[in-house]
């Protein structure tokens, strides 16, 4: 319920902090067209730690998860409207009964903050390189080094002909692409909600992130493309390929930029990539452990 976690509770260590189920923020960071630069906050002066620099964010409602909480009072504090943000990973610092978790995330589309609320002195585009010259905020300031090594996001391009080919073989998937496609996608849905650093492809970094969100491109070619008329029902993006899906996974893993891997076990098309890859047991074995 919006605003019942407002309040003080004790953590385990005898600290007092703000949010009753625990707190998050959200650290927008830009690394494109050569920049690096993070949204910093400056709190206003009466709230807890005023005058301090840190990332907008506050107490999370109860059944808010950490990354709706993040985008919420980022919205509220700084006007960057959540559907602008891409969130990708998460770091939780939990202190036993409290914890405050950052969410990492990159711009989807230019975003220019702005303060609002009555809860930031001032909310702007920092770079990188002169966070630590700032009055930070005590929790941030310690969070901070580690916070900075955080990767680039994760984007994972997934052939989907070649995997269903590789999961179903022998059980006639080939007169039903569509429904195999469907079903793959089904299996597919819990990653996007994130992988731990174990569950990652070779090749892949965390850096300090406890969970990554990956960005999940599923390209679907000929008649499998019958899945897009229902594209709602799954967290990923869909990619019909007009042609060949080869050119389309190409041309997705060219575009993601960050840390790609493309799932595909066709040899012609890895000699294609300038990304990574790896087969669909790699994958297969990710969704034969989600179930
Ligand atoms: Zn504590």
């Amino acid at each position: 319920m919006r605003g019942d976690g407002d309040g003080w509770v004790r953590c385990a260590a005898g600290h007092r902090h703000w949010g009753r189920n625990g707190a998050a923020g959200l650290l927008l960071r830009d690394r494109s067209g050569g920049a690096d630069r993070v949204v910093l906050q400056h709190r206003a002066f009466w709230s807890h730690q005023g005058g301090t620099w840190g990332v907008p964010g506050g107490a999370r409602d109860s059944g808010e998860s950490a990354v709706q909480a993040a985008l919420r009072e980022t919205g509220e504090e700084a006007a960057i409207p959540p559907a602008a943000v891409r969130p990708y990973g998460l770091v939780s610092d939990d202190h036993g009964g409290w914890a405050y978790t950052t969410v990492v995330g990159v711009p989807r589309v230019p975003v220019d903050p702005e303060p609002i609320g009555g809860e930031s002195e001032d909310v702007r585009w920092v770079p990188v390189a002169e966070v630590p010259a700032r009055e930070l905020h005590p929790g941030f300031a310690a969070a901070w080094p580690a916070l900075s090594a955080a990767p680039e996001p994760f984007t994972l391009v997934v052939d989907a002909a070649n995997v269903v080919g590789a999961r179903g073989r022998g059980d006639g998937w080939w007169r039903d692409r569509a429904g195999a496609t469907a079903g793959l996608l089904d299996a597919l849905a819990p990653l996007a909600a994130g992988l731990a650093p174990a569950d990652l492809p070779p090749g892949v970094t965390a850096g300090p992130l406890d969970l990554l969100l990956p960005r999940v491109v599923v390209v679907v070619e000929g008649a499998a493309r019958a899945v897009t008329e229902q594209a709602a029902r799954w967290p990923v993006e869909l990619v019909a390929a007009p042609g060949p899906g080869d050119d389309a996974v190409v041309g997705a893993a060219a575009a993601a930029g960050g840390q790609v891997v493309v799932v595909t076990a066709d040899r012609g098309l890895r000699d294609r990539l300038s990304s990574a890859y790896v087969g669909p047991s790699w994958l297969l074995g990710r969704l034969a452990g989600e179930a």
